[in-house]
């Protein structure tokens, strides 16, 4: 992606920053315009004169006035007969104060020369080219996730045996990220149920549709059986999870292995549940009916294995007993 940024892109990259600058990046203030022919630049909304500084901020009653209130810079400063003027577009005249308001806001565009044939694009400072790329993003945010930073009072676990795009993945439903029907329900988008797409009997929140529905709820029992682990009386939800609540009768040195585990079957579950959403009718039937959890077993063996590189895994063992595996490295517990 180069400097220009269509406007779509960015109010998408916008919705996320908040969670970004939770990772102590400041991804919000990283980026500001370089002002081309003004067309894709909003005159009262984007912060193109100054950091930090939107003129409807700035001039309030004027914004208020204005009958175009997401009109771009080259609508309200343009080049008339050789010369660079205000076209104003208000609802009422300013009168009074608000007239002096009006020639302060004329002295900030009083300079600016807009190029012909050139587009509005963005500077983003955390890259040395100045120039946006999400792989750069996601390698900023990949290594503040790997230090254990602390996402507000959230702490996410990391795990280093499993991929950047599961850990990524996890993190995202740490924060409550994750596009659940009842969470795009209450945005306000119009979607045509809000029933899990798996059960079809509860509406689908994180909690369902991680841990709690039935079907998934399955896959979770033949996880715990697989390592030995009782599964919770109570049943169990997503800060469980994420804690490790159940891990006690695990040895230590393996803590970090089931996490890992854990967030791997999260990640399928998602996937799975993404895979139903966008099937046709005909085929939900058999998308539903898939059995995820050989598919936990070898991902989580191929990744776990090549990134524990002297620990002693094999297929039997990992199928038949995970638990008694014992690693001959220190350091991963
Ligand atoms: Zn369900």
């Amino acid at each position: 992606m180069g400097a220009s940024l269509k406007r779509d892109v960015w109010d998408g990259i916008i919705s996320c920053g908040a969670a970004i600058d939770e990772l102590g990046i400041s991804f919000r203030n990283s980026f500001c315009p370089k002002i081309g022919n003004g067309d894709d630049i909003l005159f009262w909304k984007d912060e193109w004169c100054e950091a930090g500084l939107r003129l409807m901020d700035k001039f309030p009653r004027l914004y208020a006035l204005e009958v175009d209130q997401n009109c771009s810079l080259s609508a309200r400063w343009r080049l008339v007969d050789g010369n660079w003027c205000v076209q104003w577009n208000w609802k009422v005249n300013p009168r009074g104060r608000s007239l002096s308001v009006v020639s302060d806001l004329t002295n900030l565009v009083m300079n600016l020369t807009l190029p012909e044939g050139c587009c509005d694009g963005w500077f983003w400072h955390l890259n040395s080219n100045n120039l946006f790329s999400v792989k750069k993003l996601s390698n900023i945010i990949y290594s503040r996730l790997s230090m254990g930073q602390c996402l507000g009072k959230k702490t996410h676990a990391w795990n280093p045996l499993i991929p950047r795009k599961v850990n990524i993945f996890v993190w995202r439903a740490v924060l409550d990220r994750l596009p659940v029907l009842t969470k795009i329900d209450t945005r306000g988008i119009d979607i045509p149920t809000v029933l899990c797409p798996l059960c079809e009997e509860v509406p689908e929140s994180l909690d369902h549709i991680l841990i709690a529905c039935p079907k998934v709820k399955l896959i979770w029992r033949k996880c715990f059986s697989w390592w030995g682990v009782k599964f919770p009386d109570g049943g169990m939800d997503f800060t469980d999870v994420i804690n490790g609540s159940f891990c006690q009768h695990i040895s230590s040195h393996l803590h970090k292995v089931f996490q890992g585990v854990c967030f791997v079957t999260m990640w399928a579950v998602w996937k799975l549940r993404n895979k139903m959403v966008h099937s046709r009718v005909e085929d939900k039937l058999a998308v539903g009916s898939e059995d995820i959890f050989a598919v936990i077993q070898s991902n989580t063996l191929l990744w776990i294995s090549n990134r524990f590189p002297k620990g002693q895994f094999n297929w039997k063992a990992w199928i038949t007993n995970p638990s008694s595996f014992h690693p001959t490295v220190v350091g991963v517990g």
